[in-house]
Protein backbone atom coordinates (compact mmCIF):
# COMPACT_ATOMS: atom_id res chain seq x y z
CA UNK A 1 0.00 0.00 0.00
CA UNK A 2 1.19 3.67 -0.16
CA UNK A 3 3.10 5.30 -3.15
CA UNK A 4 5.38 3.34 -5.26
CA UNK A 5 9.36 4.46 -5.64
CA UNK A 6 9.61 5.87 -9.84
CA UNK A 7 11.12 3.72 -11.53
CA UNK A 8 15.27 3.47 -12.31
CA UNK A 9 14.99 5.00 -15.42
CA UNK A 10 12.89 8.00 -14.13
CA UNK A 11 9.91 7.99 -15.97
CA UNK A 12 6.92 8.98 -14.58
CA UNK A 13 4.49 6.02 -14.65
CA UNK A 14 1.19 6.02 -16.20
CA UNK A 15 -1.59 6.51 -13.27
CA UNK A 16 -4.95 4.72 -13.56
CA UNK A 17 -7.59 6.53 -11.56
CA UNK A 18 -10.95 3.84 -11.39
CA UNK A 19 -13.42 2.81 -8.80
CA UNK A 20 -17.25 2.41 -8.97
CA UNK A 21 -19.76 4.43 -11.22
CA UNK A 22 -20.83 7.75 -9.65
CA UNK A 23 -18.11 7.58 -6.73
CA UNK A 24 -16.81 10.75 -7.98
CA UNK A 25 -13.75 10.29 -10.62
CA UNK A 26 -14.41 12.54 -12.84
CA UNK A 27 -15.20 15.00 -10.04
CA UNK A 28 -11.76 14.79 -8.84
CA UNK A 29 -9.88 14.70 -11.72
CA UNK A 30 -11.52 17.56 -13.10
CA UNK A 31 -10.68 19.45 -9.52
CA UNK A 32 -6.92 18.15 -9.95
CA UNK A 33 -6.96 19.35 -13.59
CA UNK A 34 -8.06 22.94 -12.74
CA UNK A 35 -5.35 23.14 -10.69
CA UNK A 36 -2.71 21.48 -12.27
CA UNK A 37 -3.35 21.71 -16.02
CA UNK A 38 -0.05 20.32 -16.91
CA UNK A 39 -1.44 16.78 -15.96
CA UNK A 40 -2.44 14.96 -18.80
CA UNK A 41 -6.08 13.25 -19.16
CA UNK A 42 -6.05 10.77 -21.57
CA UNK A 43 -9.71 10.93 -23.47
CA UNK A 44 -11.56 8.20 -24.13
CA UNK A 45 -13.81 6.45 -27.28
CA UNK A 46 -16.83 5.32 -25.80
CA UNK A 47 -20.33 3.99 -27.87
CA UNK A 48 -22.45 6.11 -25.56
CA UNK A 49 -24.12 9.10 -26.31
CA UNK A 50 -23.24 12.36 -25.08
CA UNK A 51 -25.22 13.72 -22.09
CA UNK A 52 -26.34 17.19 -22.18
CA UNK A 53 -23.11 19.22 -21.96
CA UNK A 54 -20.51 16.98 -23.00
CA UNK A 55 -18.37 17.38 -26.16
CA UNK A 56 -16.80 15.94 -28.57
CA UNK A 57 -12.89 15.29 -28.31
CA UNK A 58 -13.40 17.00 -24.25
CA UNK A 59 -15.15 14.63 -22.16
CA UNK A 60 -15.08 11.21 -24.62
CA UNK A 61 -14.33 10.74 -28.50
CA UNK A 62 -18.25 9.37 -29.38
CA UNK A 63 -18.37 6.80 -31.80
CA UNK A 64 -20.60 4.12 -33.23
CA UNK A 65 -20.44 0.44 -32.99
CA UNK A 66 -18.73 0.54 -36.52
CA UNK A 67 -15.92 3.09 -35.88
CA UNK A 68 -15.31 1.62 -32.35
CA UNK A 69 -14.92 -1.95 -34.00
CA UNK A 70 -12.47 -0.64 -35.81
CA UNK A 71 -10.60 1.21 -33.20
CA UNK A 72 -10.44 -2.57 -31.93
CA UNK A 73 -9.85 -4.46 -35.04
CA UNK A 74 -6.34 -1.51 -35.38
CA UNK A 75 -4.84 -1.97 -32.32
CA UNK A 76 -5.49 1.60 -31.69
CA UNK A 77 -6.75 1.04 -28.18
CA UNK A 78 -4.66 0.29 -25.14
CA UNK A 79 -7.59 -1.26 -23.15
CA UNK A 80 -11.68 -1.28 -23.95
CA UNK A 81 -14.22 -2.37 -21.86
CA UNK A 82 -17.72 -2.74 -21.97
CA UNK A 83 -19.79 -1.16 -18.81
CA UNK A 84 -23.53 -0.74 -18.71
CA UNK A 85 -23.89 -1.29 -22.23
CA UNK A 86 -21.30 0.29 -23.83
CA UNK A 87 -18.07 -0.19 -24.79
CA UNK A 88 -15.23 2.31 -23.77
CA UNK A 89 -11.93 2.28 -24.50
CA UNK A 90 -8.45 4.34 -24.40
CA UNK A 91 -6.95 5.66 -27.18
CA UNK A 92 -3.16 3.50 -27.24
CA UNK A 93 -0.52 6.37 -29.15
CA UNK A 94 -1.67 9.59 -27.11
CA UNK A 95 -0.71 7.84 -24.15
CA UNK A 96 2.31 6.41 -25.49
CA UNK A 97 3.44 9.21 -26.63
CA UNK A 98 3.19 11.38 -23.84
CA UNK A 99 5.06 9.16 -21.30
CA UNK A 100 7.76 9.12 -24.14
CA UNK A 101 7.60 12.83 -23.24
CA UNK A 102 7.89 12.44 -20.25
CA UNK A 103 4.57 13.98 -18.90
CA UNK A 104 2.72 13.11 -16.36
CA UNK A 105 -0.22 10.74 -17.57
CA UNK A 106 -3.66 10.18 -15.96
CA UNK A 107 -6.52 7.70 -16.90
CA UNK A 108 -9.80 7.66 -15.81
CA UNK A 109 -11.42 4.24 -16.51
CA UNK A 110 -13.77 1.44 -15.10
CA UNK A 111 -12.24 -1.46 -12.90
CA UNK A 112 -11.99 -4.30 -15.98
CA UNK A 113 -9.84 -1.54 -18.08
CA UNK A 114 -7.31 -1.26 -15.40
CA UNK A 115 -6.94 -4.58 -15.00
CA UNK A 116 -5.86 -4.94 -18.42
CA UNK A 117 -3.60 -1.61 -17.96
CA UNK A 118 -1.94 -3.73 -15.06
CA UNK A 119 -1.68 -6.73 -17.60
CA UNK A 120 -0.08 -4.36 -20.60
CA UNK A 121 1.65 -1.98 -18.65
CA UNK A 122 2.41 -3.79 -15.15
CA UNK A 123 4.85 -0.25 -14.23
CA UNK A 124 1.25 2.08 -14.21
CA UNK A 125 0.42 2.67 -10.19
CA UNK A 126 -3.35 1.39 -9.78
CA UNK A 127 -5.48 3.39 -7.63
CA UNK A 128 -9.03 2.34 -5.85
CA UNK A 129 -11.58 6.06 -5.45
CA UNK A 130 -13.67 4.42 -2.45
CA UNK A 131 -17.11 6.02 -1.59
CA UNK A 132 -17.17 6.81 2.17
CA UNK A 133 -19.77 4.41 2.55
CA UNK A 134 -22.25 2.14 0.17
CA UNK A 135 -24.84 4.68 1.51
CA UNK A 136 -23.34 7.54 -0.17
CA UNK A 137 -22.41 5.82 -2.87
CA UNK A 138 -26.05 4.81 -3.79
CA UNK A 139 -26.75 8.24 -2.95
CA UNK A 140 -24.75 9.65 -5.82
CA UNK A 141 -25.69 7.28 -7.97
CA UNK A 142 -29.20 8.02 -7.65
CA UNK A 143 -28.81 11.52 -7.61
CA UNK A 144 -27.00 11.75 -10.95
CA UNK A 145 -30.95 12.55 -12.55
CA UNK A 146 -29.69 12.11 -15.88
CA UNK A 147 -30.15 8.37 -16.31
CA UNK A 148 -33.11 6.03 -16.17
CA UNK A 149 -34.20 3.63 -13.59
CA UNK A 150 -32.95 0.58 -15.45
CA UNK A 151 -29.73 2.21 -15.93
CA UNK A 152 -28.84 3.02 -12.70
CA UNK A 153 -29.67 -0.35 -11.50
CA UNK A 154 -27.22 -1.83 -13.67
CA UNK A 155 -24.88 0.60 -12.29
CA UNK A 156 -25.40 -0.20 -8.81
CA UNK A 157 -25.04 -4.11 -9.64
CA UNK A 158 -21.82 -3.26 -11.26
CA UNK A 159 -20.15 -0.85 -8.44
CA UNK A 160 -21.39 -3.90 -5.78
CA UNK A 161 -19.07 -6.25 -7.74
CA UNK A 162 -16.18 -3.58 -8.13
CA UNK A 163 -16.14 -2.75 -4.59
CA UNK A 164 -15.06 -6.27 -3.99
CA UNK A 165 -11.75 -5.17 -6.14
CA UNK A 166 -10.37 -2.60 -4.51
CA UNK A 167 -7.35 -5.26 -2.96
CA UNK A 168 -6.33 -5.76 -6.84
CA UNK A 169 -5.26 -2.12 -6.71
CA UNK A 170 -1.81 -0.29 -5.73
CA UNK A 171 -3.44 2.52 -3.12
CA UNK A 172 -7.08 3.11 -1.99
CA UNK A 173 -8.32 6.77 -1.82
CA UNK A 174 -11.45 7.52 0.08
CA UNK A 175 -13.63 9.85 -1.69
CA UNK A 176 -14.42 12.38 2.07
CA UNK A 177 -13.71 15.36 -0.13
CA UNK A 178 -12.64 16.33 -3.61
CA UNK A 179 -9.95 19.04 -2.11
CA UNK A 180 -8.32 16.17 -0.17
CA UNK A 181 -8.50 13.36 -3.01
CA UNK A 182 -6.69 15.71 -5.41
CA UNK A 183 -4.38 16.63 -3.26
CA UNK A 184 -3.44 12.67 -2.55
CA UNK A 185 -3.41 11.17 -5.75
CA UNK A 186 -1.00 14.52 -6.82
CA UNK A 187 0.96 13.66 -3.83
CA UNK A 188 1.12 9.67 -5.54
CA UNK A 189 1.97 11.22 -8.99
CA UNK A 190 4.52 13.00 -7.45
CA UNK A 191 3.38 16.33 -8.15
CA UNK A 192 2.02 19.35 -6.10
P1 LIG B 1 -19.69 7.34 -17.87
O1 LIG B 1 -20.62 6.76 -18.87
O2 LIG B 1 -20.35 7.61 -16.55
O3 LIG B 1 -18.94 8.55 -18.41
O4 LIG B 1 -18.55 6.26 -17.60
C1 LIG B 1 -18.90 4.97 -17.19
C2 LIG B 1 -17.66 4.23 -16.73
O5 LIG B 1 -16.77 4.02 -17.82
C3 LIG B 1 -16.86 4.98 -15.67
O6 LIG B 1 -16.52 4.07 -14.64
C4 LIG B 1 -15.64 5.44 -16.41
O7 LIG B 1 -14.51 5.55 -15.56
C5 LIG B 1 -15.46 4.31 -17.39
N1 LIG B 1 -14.62 4.65 -18.53
C6 LIG B 1 -14.49 5.84 -19.16
N2 LIG B 1 -13.60 5.76 -20.14
C7 LIG B 1 -13.10 4.51 -20.13
C8 LIG B 1 -12.12 3.81 -20.92
O8 LIG B 1 -11.49 4.34 -21.82
N3 LIG B 1 -11.91 2.51 -20.62
C9 LIG B 1 -12.57 1.87 -19.63
N4 LIG B 1 -12.26 0.61 -19.39
N5 LIG B 1 -13.49 2.48 -18.86
C10 LIG B 1 -13.76 3.79 -19.11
Amino acid sequence: QGASPAPPDGHPRLTVLSGPSGVGKSTVVAHLRAEHPEVWLSVSATTRRPRPGEQEGVQYFFTDDDEFDKLVANGELLEWAEFAGHRYGTPRQAVLDRLAAGEPVLLEIDLQGARLVRESMPDARLVFLAPPSWEELVRRLTGRGTESPEVIERRLAAARVELAAESEFDTTLVNTSVEAVARELLALMGIG
